[in-house]
């Protein structure tokens, strides 16, 4: 789907996967004018259909980082109806219920050529998809994090809450290194104070004291998490309070739990945290609070129980 100096995308084509054409000048390789998205579709239990879960809140997310990247976005209609084309030509890659999902990645770029700094003249919508399993090696087993307090994900006034391309690059480096010594992901601390937690590289992060689940709040730096957004309403439906706030690092020290949401890693239960030299360790397994909401969660996704949110659109 393209959108030529104007703010309209055209309606779009199916096209095999394969390479696309750019400009060595084009704003998404010299500027970094690119956005993207993630989504699953499952297929749902006890029919022949498929399950997108809140593919309007991925729309809608798209629209507000083009607005912060001075991009056009395609609307909310061409959005879903791309993403669900894409899912209908890949039906026989969707994975059977329970061996995992098919991950869809729209992605909006600046195509058109720009030398001087300024907005792209044009724009190419485009989605593809992949079979996926689960995201972390160890699947539903508990993850390891470790806190770099040298290396951050966002600062106030940047791009953080937008899911723009230029925002993961520089986590790579951070990865590898963690990655290196054995442990999952990086959990980063805000980059003011250094110490109030944020996100890790491609998940929200949740900790869980009692009856108290607390997640920091969005405040522009952390990326709005649809499925972020989905447990807290999950949880707080089931009796729990939860927090959006500042979260200081020391509530690490006695937190009770901790996970970690997202499209990809759903909701992933953390075994313990490195920082500073010291590990904090966490309650696992069956009878967590986190396993709970992942099988509330994932039973609306796969339509093993009613979804009375009106969360899904079946295909
Ligand atoms: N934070 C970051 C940095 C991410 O890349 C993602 C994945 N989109 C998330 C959080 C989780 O967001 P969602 O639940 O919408 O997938």
């Amino acid at each position: 789907m393209r959108c030529s100096n104007g703010v309209k995308f055209s309606s779009g084509v199916l096209n095999p996967y394969g390479n696309i054409e750019l400009s060595p000048s084009s704003g998404v390789l010299n500027y970094g004018q690119g956005l993207f998205e993630g989504l699953k579709a499952y297929r749902k239990e006890g029919s022949s259909g498929f399950l997108l879960f809140r593919p309007e809140e991925n729309a809608l997310r798209m629209k507000m980082g083009a607005e912060r990247m001075c991009m056009p976005s395609p609307s909310v209609d061409q959005f879903i109806h791309a993403v669900k084309e894409t899912v209908l030509a890949n039906k026989r890659w969707v994975p059977p219920q329970g061996k995992g999902s098919l991950y869809i990645r729209p992605l909006l770029i600046g195509s058109g050529p720009i030398l001087g700094l300024a907005p792209a003249p044009d724009y190419m919508f485009m989605v593809y998809a992949a079979p996926v399993g689960t995201y972390f090696k160890e699947g539903l087993a508990p993850i390891n994090l470790v806190i770099d307090d040298t290396v951050h994900r966002a600062t106030p006034g940047g791009t953080g809450g937008v899911k723009t391309i230029t925002n993961y690059a520089p986590v790579l480096k951070a990865q590898a290194q963690a990655k290196s010594k054995g442990f999952t992901d990086v959990l980063y601390l805000d980059s003011v104070n250094k110490k109030y937690l944020e996100e890790a590289s491609s998940c929200n992060i949740f900790i869980l004291k009692g009856n108290v689940i607390s997640t920091p709040a969005t405040m522009g730096t952390i990326l709005p998490g649809i499925t972020r957004k989905s447990i807290i309403e999950i949880a707080r439906d089931h009796g729990y309070q939860v927090e959006e706030r500042l979260v200081p690092v020391e509530e690490l020290i006695d937190a009770d739990e901790v996970f970690c949401t997202g499209t990809a890693v759903v909701v992933a239960p953390v075994s313990s945290i490195t920082y500073q030299g010291q590990r904090f360790q966490y309650k696992t397994g069956a009878e967590t609070v986190s396993q709970k909401l992942y099988k509330m969660l994932t039973a609306i996704q796969m339509g093993l129980e009613e979804d009375k949110k009106s969360w899904t659109v079946e295909i």
